[in-house]
């Protein structure tokens, strides 16, 4: 494993996961089959298994597929006449790409962004079972 000489910046994190970079050294891949993070960064050793970016990544996605594809719809609706057919192709096409293309990008950059800021999951599975604490 190669060392990294500093803690980059939350931003430079950020861009790095969002590239599918560990966000740590920029070198190592951040994610594997598609969207599940790398249990460690190849080039750094930085352990990445144990975040959840949980539903953050898809509402991202949602939310920018959403003001690109309904904007677009409109303007070629207000602009030209496709028929139906062309619109029931065009627009669900477009989402599918869209979304298939931006939701490992932001998975990648919710994951940067959890790294940097060290933000995890506080709720581990033992703690969650574990019986409550006797306050008497
Ligand atoms: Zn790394």
């Amino acid at each position: 494993m190669a060392p990294v000489a500093e803690t980059p910046s939350k931003f430079t994190a950020a861009m790095r996961g969002l590239m599918g970079r560990c966000p740590h050294c920029g070198l190592g891949k951040l994610l594997r089959n598609y969207l599940k993070p790398v249990d460690r960064c190849a080039v750094c050793g930085e352990p990445y298994g144990h975040l959840r970016a949980d539903d953050a990544p898809p509402w991202l996605t949602i939310l920018v597929v959403g003001h690109i594809v309904i904007p677009a719809l409109l303007h070629v609706e207000q602009t030209w006449e496709w028929p139906m057919w062309l619109h029931m192709a065009v627009w669900p096409l477009l989402a599918l790409v869209l979304t298939l293309i931006l939701l490992p990008r932001f998975k990648g950059l919710i994951l940067g962004i959890m790294w940097s800021t060290g933000a995890h999951d506080d709720e581990p599975e033992e703690a969650a079972e574990a019986p409550p604490l006797n306050r008497s």
